[in-house]
């Protein structure tokens, strides 16, 4: 039997760069996952060939609606080959996991393909293709998550479908109704609208990205609502039924009236849950908790003292950097180091357009808190690049604390917000002021100005382009 310093059960992002990290350091390293190709959820059928769909419905969108006020004309129609974009799509994801295979072997990481489960502590038994077991003194569980579902509906992944459908239907859906308007709803709704689905969102809270500071969920929802999608927030769904072709979706809007709808597509996006199934955690002594996380301390150990977990299989964002983070997090830990993690600065991006991205605390949450702070606004559309590109829609918002100037939260939608909100992140990495930030040059013209601009409207309401 093969010994390891370090096994890693899951390959997604948190646990293909833990197993990196863990070589790195010099330890043997043996990673098992039980699909066949490397990457997890985010590099197979989460984050990389979402984006890849969302890239290629904004290309065709900006063909088919914006490319004419730039002087640009196409004779002739414009069409989509779904089949061709799909193609795409998964040839990127082949290229993105075949990547890390590389990684694995230029780190000397083992391996296994199989389904790991614990036969105790130091001892995980591999089913499947590289069938066996293997000992090793330390185990990193990073098995991830599942789409979740509510109790009463059947997904029969053809019509009533989750994400991982949805990445690669065979054609556009008439009408997709998109239970749970989070970032999976939004990001995939906007994918088929704009090849030219009618989207109906349907979301149990009183606004969509009930999570993130209200603003945001209202700017974007602008945006959204001039797209024609339909915006439900405040319903609550009681039933779907699949009739043939068609699927049918009851909910109680707030006054409680039973509200219908018809569509050919039900995508269910409301939440994800983490997944130990077959991981036989008893075996070795790991808690599960009652929502289904591997419980851990904060060094992330788990019950047994020599495993640990990281990723969306325990508490916290599920997000891939997040688990990267804590990937690296373990990986030190087992060398001895004392890593940290600032969970308050771990960025949350959507990648609709405009990018919705945001750090740290939301206006919302400082209210409930009692802290007393001040806000600087600013919109993209006052900025000359902005204005360049034609992408106007959005600001950026900096919250910081009132008496002291500390940034608490950055807030922001727009073209490249995604990119925009590392800046944030450093700033407050660095535990910046809002003046701070408003004293250092921004390039001319970029939408990294509205970051310029809205420090110095929290600093002293002086932006200078409003
Ligand atoms: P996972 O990526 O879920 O990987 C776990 C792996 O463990 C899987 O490969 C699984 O097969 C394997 N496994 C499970 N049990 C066993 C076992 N017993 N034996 C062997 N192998 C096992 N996050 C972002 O930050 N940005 C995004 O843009 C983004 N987009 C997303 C889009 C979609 C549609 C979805 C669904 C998710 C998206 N996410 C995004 C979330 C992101 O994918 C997850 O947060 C991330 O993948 C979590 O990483 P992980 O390593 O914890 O687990
Ligand atoms: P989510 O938590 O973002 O959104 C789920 C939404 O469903 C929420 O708005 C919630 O209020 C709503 N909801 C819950 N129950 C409902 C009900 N009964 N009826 C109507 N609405 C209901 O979850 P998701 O969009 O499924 O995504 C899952 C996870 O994947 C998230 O944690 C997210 O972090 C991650 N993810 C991240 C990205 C990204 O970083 N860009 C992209 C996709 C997914």
């Amino acid at each position: 039997m093969k010994s390891y310093d370090v096994a890693v059960i899951g390959s997604g992002p948190g646990g293909y760069v833990a197993a990196i990290r863990c070589a790195q350091l010099g330890m043997s390293t043996a990673i098992i996952e039980k699909y066949s190709t490397l990457g997890g959820t985010c590099l197979n059928v989460g984050c990389i060939p979402s984006k890849a769909l969302l890239a290629s419905s904004h290309h065709y969108e900006e063909a088919t609606k914006h490319f004419e006020d730039h002087g640009i004309e196409i004779p002739g129609e414009i069409k989509v080959n779904l089949e061709k974009m799909i193609a795409r799509k998964q040839a990127v994801v082949d290229q993105t996991t075949g990547g890390v295979d590389f990684l694995m072997k230029k780190n000397n990481i083992d391996v296994y393909e199989g389904l790991g489960s614990f036969i105790d502590a130091t001892h995980i038994k591999i089913e499947g293709k590289d069938a066996g077991e293997i000992e090793a003194k330390h185990t990193i569980i990073a098995t991830g998550s599942k789409p979740s579902n509510l109790p009463f509906i059947e997904l029969d992944k053809e019509r009533v479908i989750t994400s991982t459908e949805a990445l690669k239907l065979k054609e556009i859906p008439k009408h997709l109704m998109i239970i749970g308007g989070g970032v999976i709803g939004l990001e995939l709704g906007q994918v088929y609208r704009r090849l030219g689905a009618e989207v109906t969102v349907i979301e149990y809270m009183d606004r969509i990205l009930p999570t993130m500071d209200a603003s945001l969920s209202k700017e974007l929802n602008k945006v959204f609502k001039k797209a024609k999608f339909k915006m439900m927030v405040s319903h609550k769904v009681q039933s779907v039924e699949r009739k043939g072709e068609e699927v049918i979706i009851k909910a109680e809007n707030k006054k409680g009236e039973v509200v219908e709808f018809k569509g050919d597509y039900c995508l269910v996006s409301v939440g994800r849950r983490p997944y130990t199934d077959g991981l036989n955690a008893e075996a070795a002594g790991v808690k599960i908790n009652d929502r289904g996380q591997v419980e851990v301390n904060d060094h992330l150990q788990t019950s047994a003292s020599n495993i640990y977990a990281i990723g969306d299989v325990i508490k916290g964002a599920m997000l891939a950097h997040k688990a990267e983070e804590e990937g690296v997090f373990v990986a030190e830990t087992l060398a001895g180091q004392k890593p940290h993690i600032d969970y308050n600065l771990i960025p949350g991006v959507v990648y609709t357009w405009p990018e919705v991205a945001a750090v740290g605390k939301t206006e919302e949450e400082l209210k409930e808190a009692g802290v007393a702070y001040k806000v600087g606004q600013f919109p993209m559309r006052a900025l000359g690049r902005a204005r360049a590109g034609g992408d106007i829609d959005g600001f950026v918002k900096i919250i910081a604390d009132k008496s002291t100037d500390e940034v608490l939260g950055i807030h922001m939608i727009g073209a490249r917000c995604a990119d925009l909100i590392a800046e944030a992140v450093v700033a407050m990495e660095y535990r910046a002021s809002a003046e701070d930030i408003s004293r250092m040059s921004h390039a001319h013209p970029t939408y990294a100005e509205a970051m310029k601009e809205a420090a110095l409207a929290a600093t002293d309401d002086r932006a200078l382009h409003v």
